[in-house]
């Protein structure tokens, strides 16, 4: 099994160090790459897109064609996971702030999202949420997005105030935060699993 990460810009290392944890746990056998070229995330069984500044990874990764190789793989069922940038870069309906940036969407979430939903003066914070499928979970949010609407064929798979911060769609899955700067590997193990399903 390969897992690749998204590795154009943003919290890369982390994903990579926190799914082999995960894969460990399980007794998986296989490998986490980093990828910033084309022709990795083709040869895996699931994918990554991390947090970072969404404007700059949609940039790259549509100039390089690694946001093509993604939508084939899901085409072809596998897992993909977004968290936080990688979040809004999953979703179909930006907001203002991705129109004015003309920031490119994969589209794979039938979700709106809002960026920088928190403000401010919470640029950061962490959170208890009750995960659907996981439990709870301690949150860490950075500048993050939101989502404030979705199609009927996503579930909700967490709330925090007046927002979804975790949705799951077929086996696509968003989270608004940044479950790889814990050390609970839970988000990353439900990850792993879909793709035996
Ligand atoms: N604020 C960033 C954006 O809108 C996302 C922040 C993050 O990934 N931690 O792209």
């Amino acid at each position: 099994m390969r897992i690749t990460v998204v590795g154009v810009q943003g919290a890369v290392e982390e994903h990579v160090i926190i799914t082999k944890l995960a894969m460990k746990k399980l007794g998986i056998d296989g490998e986490v790459v980093a990828t910033r070229r084309k022709g990795v995330v083709s040869k895996s069984d699931g994918v990554i897109i991390p947090g970072g500044e969404s404007t700059t990874i949609s940039r790259l990764i549509f100039r390089d064609s690694i946001a093509s190789e993604i939508l084939e793989k899901a085409e072809e069922g596998k897992p993909i996971m977004g968290t936080c940038a990688g979040l809004i870069l999953l979703a179909k309906h930006g907001d203002e702030q991705v129109e004015r940036t003309n920031t490119k969407l994969l589209g794979l979430l039938d979700i709106w999202i809002k960026r920088n939903a928190f403000g401010r003066q919470r640029e950061s914070f962490e959170a208890v949420l009750n995960i659907k499928n996981i439990g709870k979970f301690q949150a860490v949010f950075i500048r993050a997005p939101a989502v404030t609407k979705v199609g009927k064929n996503v579930d909700v798979l967490a709330t925090f105030e007046d927002y979804i911060v975790a949705v799951q769609q077929d086996k696509i899955l968003g989270f608004a935060f940044h479950p790889e700067l814990t050390n609970d590997t839970r988000i990353h193990e439900y990850f792993l699993k879909l793709i035996f399903e």
